[in-house]
């Protein structure tokens, strides 16, 4: 099997990842993938008391702001682009994916690596602070529950800034650490722009 050719979309919660990702993969060609949503897409029957184990273990895990564990999430990944190439969303050959959300540290990088073939690492910045705001302003507007939950939505940022160094470093062996490091493979762009902006910079690195 040929590997997926992917975009990955690394950015702090709350900052517009999802958003960005989901317009660039409404154009033909490219294929957004998010694991938040598939995670909580599974998490959905929970709601009607019909839900299998793993997936309440998975809701309890969102809940609490903590990741899914490794295996599982890069299984369920796989296995749902594997779906989506064999109902012909994907044409493995000439699409790109846009992969928000995963991976999530240089264990799952590790894991992706035999199926997904990375192209770049689209990192939207935006301290820590804008992130609590946004994340904040979205959980009144659209209610989500992962986003309810203070404590939960520092816990995410908190793995989410201790994890970024060591995957930069992961996919650009030169990567210095600086919020300025020159590079081939990691473009940045800076969330605090206008939306038009930060969607323009997201599309001018890619293909
Ligand atoms: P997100 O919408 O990307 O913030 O994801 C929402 C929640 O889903 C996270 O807080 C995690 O509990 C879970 N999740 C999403 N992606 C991953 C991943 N790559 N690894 C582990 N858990 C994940």
């Amino acid at each position: 099997m040929d590997k997926y050719k992917a975009f990955l979309i690394f950015g702090p919660n709350g900052i517009g990842k999802g958003t960005n990702a989901k317009a660039v993969g409404t154009l033909p060609g490219y294929f957004h993938f998010s694991t938040g949503d598939m995670f909580r897409a599974l998490v959905a029957r929970v709601k009607e008391g019909t839900a299998s184990e793993l997936e309440l273990q998975i809701d309890e895990i969102m809940k609490s702001g903590r990741l899914v564990d490794d295996e599982t999430t890069v299984r369920l990944t796989r296995h749902n682009l594997e779906t989506a190439v064999a109902g012909g969303r994907i044409d493995q050959e000439n699409d790109y994916l846009l992969l928000d959300g995963v991976p999530r540290n240089v264990e799952q990088a590790r894991m992706l690596d035999p199926f997904i073939e990375v192209c770049g690492v689209l990192h939207i910045t935006a301290a820590r602070e804008v992130a609590v705001e946004r994340i904040t302003n979205r959980a009144r507007i659209e209610g989500r529950k992962d986003d309810q939950d203070p404590v939960a939505v520092g816990k995410r940022l908190d793995i989410f800034f201790a994890n970024l160094s060591p995957m930069l470093s992961y996919y650009d062996s030169g990567f210095d650490g600086s919020p300025d490091y020159d590079s081939q493979v990691i473009h940045y762009i800076d969330a605090a722009q206008r939306p038009t902006k930060v969607l323009l910079d997201v599309l001018a690195c890619l293909p």
